[in-house]
């Protein structure tokens, strides 16, 4: 069986959303008695694009690491592991 990681912030709303009072509590309850997952939050990142003189270079909006790159087409920043699917604000 493989494993879903599910927000327990999610569950709560979704136990006020669709059960009663009784069912509330004892939902409540096991996920206070439940063990947390051992997971990290993913990070999210998009590729700031800079130019330096001629030098044109991306930085990681997520840790601001540097790469020489002429297109940042990494999927993933390779120094903080972000995740590159956010968009520039
Ligand atoms: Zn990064």
């Amino acid at each position: 069986m493989s494993e879903k990681y599910i927000k327990a912030s999610e569950c709560e709303k979704y136990f006020y959303e669709h059960l009663d009072d009784v069912h509330i509590a004892g939902a409540m309850n096991a996920i206070d008695e439940m063990p947390a997952a051992d997971v990290a939050p993913v990070r999210h990142g998009y590729w700031v694009k800079e130019k330096r003189d001629v030098l044109i270079h991306w930085h990681c909006s997520a840790c601001k690491e540097c790469f020489y790159l002429d297109m940042p087409n990494a999927e993933y920043c390779p120094h903080c592991g972000a995740k590159m699917d956010l968009k520039e604000v």
